[in-house]
């Protein structure tokens, strides 16, 4: 099991992966499992134990990462190595980004959102809630309380490239570039917060608006007397299989899927120039990285990564393309 003593403090990226338990769907199609978590940092997919001639695309793969949680992990243990350095970051006057990034129904929303049904509210809080907790937590230290921080939150979504204010009625919003090659996103509202509560709420009363079951990208900015002082992005990513959905009948699914899979790369080649320290980072190449991208040239910059994948081998393809993506992430 993992302790806190593992927590990993100076890398600026940590990308983990995270297994999921099978489901009721799953089982009930008696699907198998093939991912072994041995130990804090690998993930190992294989043939199932079952004796099944399905050998296909499945040779032993063995990935490392900074963290591999297993289907026992629970969310607050993610959070606790994943986000939360991160909100550390933030205080200290920098910026974090933390992206959930996998297949559809892989657990991405689980994990950032954690079930928001209403039904389980308190037992799956997801790092949204955490990380919103913790920057409350955070403030009533004396070494930050002297610093009069106000806490601001955004929620917006991306589609077909455009930028929408989930917080001002889905309005369409313009991202501009000035000369100092500072991005802004024009109009983008920022509610200020007092509470962690507060946030949830005002999050339940976003999730029950027509068209939106789940805010998937959320901002927390801390300014103090009115300048940003630090911003942590919380991002559920569009399921990665969407990327590849390049022969499909409609049109627009297509157009989406080609916007996803551009998103995604785009994504990637940033993470890694962050990484190496690369004096030019692609953000341009996509809205998603262009509205991120003071996350990515900052100084003081870190982001956290946490592929999730589905344990059952009808997914052993997608969690392949996940892991590989994330490897490569590195
Ligand atoms: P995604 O957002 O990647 O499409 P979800 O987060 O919606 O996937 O997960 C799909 C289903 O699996 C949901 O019913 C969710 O509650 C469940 N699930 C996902 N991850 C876990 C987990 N780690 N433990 C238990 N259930 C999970
Ligand atoms: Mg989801």
């Amino acid at each position: 099991p993992l302790t806190t003593a593992d927590l990993i403090e100076e890398h600026r990226i940590c990308v983990c992966v995270r297994k999921r338990p099978l489901n009721k769907k799953e089982l009930a199609m008696k699907d198998l499992d093939v991912l072994t978590v041995p130990s804090k940092d690998v993930v190992m997919v294989h043939e199932p134990k079952q004796k099944v001639d399905l050998t296909r695309y499945l040779e032993n793969q063995t990935f490392r990462f900074d963290y591999a949680f297993d289907d026992s992990t629970t969310n607050e243990m993610v959070y606790r190595f994943t986000a939360r350095p991160l909100v550390e970051t933030i205080f200290e006057r920098g910026m974090a980004t933390c992206f959930a990034y996998g297949q559809t129904g892989s657990g991405k929303t689980h994990t950032m959102g954690g079930d928001f049904s209403g039904k389980n509210q308190d037992c799956s809080k997801g790092i949204y809630a955490l990380a919103a907790r913790d920057v409350f937590l955070m403030l009533k230290k004396p070494n930050y309380k002297k610093l009069d921080l106000q806490v601001h939150a955004t929620f917006f979504e991306i589609y077909s490239g455009k930028v929408f204010d989930l917080l001002n009625r889905k309005t369409k919003l313009r991202v501009l570039e000035d000369g100092k090659q500072q991005v802004q996103v024009v109009g983008l509202q920022e509610k200020d917060v007092k509470s962690g509560q507060q946030l949830q709420n005002l999050r339940a009363d976003i999730s029950q608006r027509p068209l939106i079951s789940q805010p998937r990208r959320f901002q927390i900015i801390l300014r103090r007397k009115g300048k940003m002082h630090g911003k942590f992005s919380l991002i559920d990513l569009a399921g990665n299989e969407r990327g590849a959905d390049t022969s499909s009948a409609d049109r627009q699914t297509r157009l989406e899927g080609a916007e996803i899979n551009k998103s995604l790369l785009a994504l990637k080649e940033c993470i890694r120039a962050l990484g190496r320290n690369k004096p030019h980072t692609p953000f341009r190449a996509s809205k998603l990285t262009q509205v991120l991208r003071d996350s990515f040239i900052g100084e003081n910059s870190r982001t956290c990564m946490i592929a999730t994948i589905s344990p059952g081998m009808t997914s052993c393809e997608n969690t392949l393309n996940t892991l590989r993506y994330a490897n490569r992430v590195k």
